[in-house]
């Protein structure tokens, strides 16, 4: 590590860590596009080669803009080492491909991101390695769910699009009674909202390309936790199987962790305030969000999180016509999947992201036809109110 950061605080962490400044004296973190380094010797590169000596040998190991990223990244979870992938699926693929092997067994929360269900059931399946989904919320269901080769626990908190938390600390108590592994997907809340190692997880992923990226440039993705499970174990399928971090993705990803800490302070402050709004607004049936108090784990989300985050979805009376109704009538908020942007977008998600769930899946997770997720940018938010003002007042 460049510096010693032990002392320092989130939004100091945040910018400057992990910057080994070169014999240029350059203040912005340089981009090393290389493929490969070169070395001063057949013996430096044996060395190199070896393991012996510590040392850039070529760009699907370590590159210098990418380490950055990851020791910086490392620093704000509070982890001791950080790989970067590229996409936040390849950051899931590595941990299950490196921590996991044929016979084990996944219990997973039922509300995790739509495509990460499909490569545990439809792709890992194949490998021999099997997922009991389980709720969200329902610690029991999770303990009835675990079997003698039940390796790991993998949940995301809150949840998309109906943000159900999942109460890390039971869960990683949970983990540790059952010799099982906690991963957290912690996408939603980033490092400055939840810290899951410090509430006993063992492997934080991120998907880069939503909050950490911050105005939707670049997909890339992040494993976070100690130097063995992830330093070694994780770190290995990423040299070997090769879905590395571009140097330019993570250059543009840590520009985004340098502001992190103030989006995500205005991404909560403007949603609170939208959610707040959108209670009062009598086409609206419910509204789902953290920092509400209406939240039937409100008390929970103050424990766990510095705060609610920028997500809101909510149900409309008039179900599915009245929900695209909204959506038509926008003019300036992106209709759009993505989330995490300085852009505010607005999803359908039972026609979108949960598309591909059968009427009875979608019924048991809670996704009917008027739900609509807002992604709350940090435009000002009497716009961001009007905007969806329109189509409101057609109902
Ligand atoms: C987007 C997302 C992912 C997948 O990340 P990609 O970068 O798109 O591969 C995983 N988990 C959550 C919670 C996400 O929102």
């Amino acid at each position: 590590m460049s510096q010693d950061y032990d002392d320092w605080g989130l939004a100091t962490r945040a910018i400057r860590v992990g910057h080994d400044r070169t014999h240029e004296r350059e203040h912005s973190e340089p981009i090393f596009p290389t493929s490969s380094f070169i070395f001063n010797s057949a013996a430096e590169a044996a060395a190199c080669f070896a393991g012996d000596t510590p040392g850039n040998i070529y760009s699907r190991f370590t590159n210098p803009t990418v380490r950055t990223f990851e020791q910086r990244l490392a620093a704000m979870e509070g982890g001791d080492s950080c790989v970067a992938t590229a996409s936040g699926m390849a950051a899931i693929l590595a941990v299950c491909i490196g921590l996991l092997k044929s016979g084990d067994h996944i219990v997973s929360s039922r509300s995790i991101f739509g495509t990460t269900t499909v490569l545990f059931e439809k792709y890992l399946s194949r490998f021999g390695i099997t997922t009991t989904f389980v709720s969200q919320a329902d610690i029991d269901g999770w303990e009835k769910g675990i079997r003698p080769n039940t390796r790991m626990l993998f949940v995301e908190t809150p949840s998309n699009p109906l943000t159900e938390l999942a109460d890390i600390e039971v869960l990683s108590n949970l983990a540790k009674a059952y010799d099982c592994l906690l991963v957290v997907d912690n996408c939603f809340c980033t490092p400055v909202l939840q810290q899951p190692l410090a509430l006993g997880a063992d492997i934080v992923i991120h998907s880069a390309t939503k909050y950490l990226d911050g105005q939707g440039r670049c997909v890339g993705g992040a494993v976070v936790g100690d130097a063995k499970l992830v330093g070694e174990e994780v770190y290995g399928v990423l040299r070997t199987a090769g879905p590395s971090l571009s140097p330019f993705n993570a250059w543009v990803f840590l520009k985004g962790l340098e502001t992190l800490d103030l989006r995500m302070q205005a991404h909560s402050r403007n949603a609170t305030l939208l959610a707040k709004w959108l209670e009062d607004q009598q086409a609206i049936e419910r509204v789902y969000f953290p920092g509400l108090e209406s939240h039937p784990q409100y008390g929970l989300a103050i424990k766990q999180q510095s705060g609610p985050g920028g997500i809101v979805s909510f149900t409309l009376k008039d179900g599915q016509e009245a929900a695209w109704k909204v959506m038509d009538s926008v003019k300036m908020l992106s209709i759009t999947a993505n989330l995490g942007d300085t852009k505010t977008t607005i999803t359908h998600p039972a026609t979108t992201t949960h598309g591909r769930l059968s009427p009875e899946q979608q019924q048991q997770a809670g996704i009917s036809g008027g739900l609509v997720r807002v992604a709350v940018g940090l435009e000002n938010i009497e716009d961001i109110k009007a905007d969806l003002a329109h189509g409101l007042a057609l109902l």
